[in-house]
C-alpha cells in the first residue's frame, strides 16, 4: 500500500488555522496593512513615524555598548540615520556593508545618536516597490507572514469566484466578490484606512453580504427540509385533556397565554413539523402553556417529552405536571414518567418500560430523556425548557431520536431570554417565535435597590423583617468554585453568618428560622431535600450559588439578595430577580456590590446595575445586554458548534441582514444552482450545525 502523502509543516500550520480549501485561504483577511509602496525622505519624516527610507550605508560596525549590536549608519541625501540590531545574522551584516543601497522600514526615534531605527526590516533597493499595501495576516507559530502571503496569493489566483448572487439582486454599495477580495488582500495606497478599519468600505460590505446570504440560505434550506417531513396531526378534541385541564386550573389564563397557546395548537394540528420558540419573561407562565400543548398530543394518542437543563428544574416541572395531569390521566390508565441521569437502575428500568409501552403519556426529565436506551412508543411532541442552556449536539441528538421513530415530532422550545430582533432575523431565522408579553395579574413589581456590601447589616435587618412576617428569602452568591481563586465571599461563609445573625428570629407560628444552603458541589439528593424544604416553607432563607437561577418557582419568596452583583451578567441578574414577585406580596431585590481594592465599580458593571434599577422589562434588559456584551452571550450553546459571523456585525449591518433574508427564499426557488454553490463556498461541510 502506498504511504499516505505527508503533510508539509506549512500545510499543517494552515490546517490549524482552518485554511484547507482555496476559498478558505482567500477568505483569510489581513489584520492590518503596512505601507511599503512609498519611500520617505529623512528630512520630511518625524520622530514616531513608521516609514520606509531608501539610503546608502556609510558605516557599519559591531559595537559592544551596552551590549553586542550591529550599528549601521545610512544617508539618503537629506539626512543620516542609525540602524541598530541586537540580534543579527552574518548574512544581514553582509547585506548592510558600506556602499550598499538599501530600503529600511521601521519606526523613527530620536536619540543622542540622531535619528535611529531599532531592528528595521531591510531589503535591497533594487527590489521593485510594491503597488499595494502589504497585508499582515492573523497566523500561528511556525507560519511566517511571507509563507502565508505566498499561500494566500496562490490560492487567490486559483480560486473560482464566479458570481453567485443573481443578477439585479446585488445589495447597495458593494463590489463584485473577485474585486473585493483582491482589494482587501492588496489595497491600493490611496484607500481610506478608516473605511477599511470600520469595515464600511464597499469591499467589506461585499463580504458581509455574502456571509449573511450563506447564513440565510442554510437556514431556509434547513427549514424546507424539515417542512418536507411528516409530523403527526395533533388537533384539539372536544372533551379531551386540554379542555379538562383548562377547566381544572385554579387561575384563568392570561390573554397572552391564550394567544400563544393557539399559535402552538395551530402549528401542531398540521403535519408540518413545528419548530417554535416560546419566549416569555421570567414568571410569565410558560409551563402551563407547555402542559396544554402536551395535552393536545396526548389527546391525539401521542406521547410528549419535556426536557429541562437541570435536575432541580426538571423535578419542579415533574411535580407541577403530575399535580395538573395525573388526576386527569389516571382514569385513562396513563401516567407521567420521570428520567434523570442520577436515577437508580431499577427505577429507571421501570420508567423505560412505561415509556416504551406508551403507558407514560408524558416524560419529564433532564437530557437523560434523549439517551439511547430511551425508546418512545409514539413521540409526537418534544418540549425543551430554557433551550439556550442546551448544546448544539444535544439538540441534534434530540432531532435524530425523534426522526428515528419514523415520523418527525413537533418541537417547542422555551426561553426566558427574549431574542433581540437582529438575532431573531439571523441566527434564529429558521424558528417561529411566540411571545408571552404579559405577566399574570396580581403581581406586584419588584423594587430593586443597589447597595454597597458595607451595608450588610441593613440587609440582614430586612431579611429578619421578611421571615418574621412569614415570607421567604433568597441570598445568591457567585459560584463556589471561583471563590477560592478570586477570593469571593462564598456561600458557606454567608450561610454561617446568616444562621448566627438570625438565631433568635421566629416565624409567625413561633418556630425558628432555618437558613438553608444550596451549592453546586452538593450531592443531588441533598440539593433536592433542601429545595423541597424551601418550597414547603420550612426553610426561611435559602443561601445559594446560581444553581437556583433557572425557573425555580416559590411564590412565597419576597426578597432576593444578590451578593457580588457586579460579577453577574445582566440577563442572569434579571433571571434571578424573577424568582421573587411571583405572589401577591410586595417584593424586593437587593443588589449588593463590592468594589474590592480599587474602591470603585467598573463602567460595564455600573451600567448593568443601573439597567436593573431602571427597568424590569425582559426585552429591554435583553436589548441592553446585547449592547453591553455583543451577540455571543445570547447565542449561548449555539455558538460552540456554529460558525459565528466572521465579517458581518449585527449591530451595524441590519440592512444587509434584511437584504439576505429577502433574497434567500427567492434564490432557493428560482436559482437553486447558485444557492447551492453559494452555500458550498461559504459553509462547506459546516452547514449541518446551523440546523440544530
Ligand atoms: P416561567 O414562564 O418563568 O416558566 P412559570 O410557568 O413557572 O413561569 O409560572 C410562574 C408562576 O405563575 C407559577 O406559579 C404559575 O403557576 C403561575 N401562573 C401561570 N399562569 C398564571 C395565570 N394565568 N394566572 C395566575 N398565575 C399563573
Ligand atoms: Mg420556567
Amino acid at each position: 500500500m502506498p504511504a499516505a502523502p505527508q503533510k508539509s509543516v506549512t500545510e499543517k500550520a494552515l490546517t490549524r488555522l482552518g485554511l484547507v480549501r482555496d476559498i478558505d485561504l482567500a477568505l483569510h483577511l489581513p489584520l492590518r496593512y503596512e505601507d511599503e509602496t512609498r519611500v520617505v525622505k529623512l528630512a520630511d519624516a518625524r520622530e514616531g513615524d513608521t516609514v520606509q527610507i531608501e539610503a546608502v550605508v556609510t558605516a557599519s560596525e559591531v559595537a559592544y555598548r551596552p551590549r553586542r549590536q550591529l550599528l549601521v549608519t545610512v544617508d539618503d541625501g537629506t539626512d543620516t540615520c542609525s540602524l541598530r540590531f541586537f540580534n543579527f545574522y552574518p548574512s544581514q551584516q553582509k547585506a548592510l556593508a558600506v556602499g550598499a543601497r538599501i530600503r529600511a522600514r521601521g519606526e523613527l526615534r530620536g536619540g543622542f545618536l540622531g535619528l535611529t531605527m531599532m531592528h528595521p526590516v531591510c531589503k535591497s533597493a533594487t527590489a521593485v516597490l510594491p503597488e499595494a499595501l502589504t497585508p499582515v495576516y492573523p497566523t500561528v507559530a511556525g507560519l511566517a507572514q511571507p509563507t502565508l502571503r505566498r499561500a494566500i496569493d496562490a490560492a487567490l489566483k486559483r480560486v473560482q469566484l464566479d458570481e453567485t448572487v443573481p443578477e439585479g439582486h446585488e445589495p447597495a454599495r458593494v463590489w463584485p466578490l473577485r474585486r473585493a477580495l483582491d482589494f482587501l488582500h492588496h489595497p491600493t495606497p490611496d484607500v481610506s484606512l478608516p473605511a477599511l478599519e470600520d469595515r464600511s468600505h464597499p469591499a467589506w460590505r461585499r463580504l458581509k453580504a455574502e456571509e449573511l446570504l450563506a447564513q440565510q440560505l442554510s437556514q431556509f434550506t434547513a427549514r424546507r427540509e424539515r417542512d418536507a417531513l411528516q409530523a403527526p396531526r395533533l388537533p384539539a378534541r372536544a372533551g379531551g385533556l386540554h379542555e379538562q385541564l383548562i377547566a381544572a386550573l385554579p387561575f384563568a389564563l392570561t390573554a397572552a397565554q391564550r394567544r400563544v397557546g393557539e399559535e402552538i395548537a395551530r402549528d401542531i394540528a398540521t403535519t408540518r413539523p413545528m419548530h417554535r420558540l416560546l419566549q416569555g419573561d421570567v414568571g410569565s407562565g410558560k409551563t402551563i402553556v407547555a402542559a396544554l400543548a402536551a395535552c393536545l398530543a396526548i389527546d391525539s394518542g401521542w406521547q410528549c417529552a419535556l426536557m429541562a437543563p437541570t435536575e432541580i428544574l426538571a423535578e419542579q416541572h415533574f411535580r407541577k405536571l403530575v399535580g395538573w395531569l395525573e388526576p386527569l390521566l389516571a382514569p385513562l390508565g396513563r401516567r407521567v414518567a420521570w428520567l434523570t441521569g442520577t436515577q437508580k437502575k431499577k427505577g429507571r428500568a421501570a420508567m423505560l418500560a412505561l415509556i416504551a409501552s406508551g403507558e407514560a403519556a408524558l416524560v419529564v426529565g433532564t437530557h437523560a430523556v434523549i439517551q439511547d436506551q430511551v425508546q418512545f412508543e409514539r413521540l409526537g411532541l418534544a418540549i425543551i425548557d430554557e433551550q439556550h442552556r442546551f448544546g448544539v449536539a444535544q439538540r441534534l441528538a434530540l432531532r435524530a431520536k425523534m426522526a428515528a421513530a419514523g415520523s418527525e415530532p413537533h418541537l417547542l422550545m422555551m426561553s426566558a431570554t427574549p431574542i433581540p430582533r437582529t438575532l431573531a432575523m439571523s441566527y434564529y431565522a429558521d424558528l417561529d417565535v411566540s411571545t408571552i408579553d404579559e405577566l399574570p395579574p396580581g403581581r406586584t413589581p419588584v423594587v430593586t435597590r443597589v447597595l454597597a456590601d458595607t451595608r450588610r447589616d441593613d440587609v440582614v435587618a430586612r431579611i429578619r423583617a421578611q421571615v418574621e412576617a412569614g415570607r421567604q428569602v433568597y441570598w445568591v452568591c457567585p459560584l463556589i468554585e471561583e471563590s477560592e481563586a478570586v477570593d469571593l465571599v462564598n456561600a458557606t461563609a454567608t450561610h454561617e453568618q446568616l444562621s448566627a445573625a438570625l438565631h433568635d428570629a421566629r416565624m409567625p407560628q413561633g418556630g425558628p428560622v432555618l437558613v438553608g444552603l444550596l451549592h453546586s458541589r452538593m450531592p443531588v439528593a441533598e440539593k433536592k431535600a433542601v429545595m423541597t424544604l424551601f418550597e414547603e416553607g420550612l426553610i426561611g432563607v435559602l443561601v445559594s450559588t446560581t444553581v437556583i437561577e433557572v425557573g425555580v418557582d416559590v411564590p412565597n419568596a419576597s426578597l432576593m439578595v444578590i451578593e457580588h452583583a457586579e460579577r453577574f451578567g445582566l440577563s442572569q441578574l434579571h433571571q434571578l430577580r424573577g424568582r421573587v414577585g411571583r405572589g401577591a406580596a410586595a417584593s424586593a431585590c437587593v443588589l449588593l456590590y463590592s468594589t474590592g481594592d480599587s474602591g470603585r465599580l467598573g463602567e460595564t458593571a455600573r451600567e448593568r446595575l443601573r439597567a436593573m434599577v431602571e427597568t424590569a422589562d425582559g426585552f429591554e434588559i435583553a436589548r441592553r445586554d446585547l449592547e453591553i456584551r455583543g451577540p455571543g452571550e445570547f447565542l449561548g450553546a449555539r455558538q460552540s458548534g456554529a460558525p459565528l459571523l466572521r465579517f458581518a456585525d449585527l449591530a451595524t449591518d441590519v440592512d444587509l441582514v434584511e437584504w439576505a433574508r429577502a433574497l434567500a427564499p427567492e434564490m432557493l426557488d428560482s436559482h437553486a444552482a447558485l444557492a447551492a454553490a453559494h452555500i458550498d463556498r461559504w459553509l462547506g461541510g459546516r452547514a449541518q450545525y446551523l440546523k440544530a
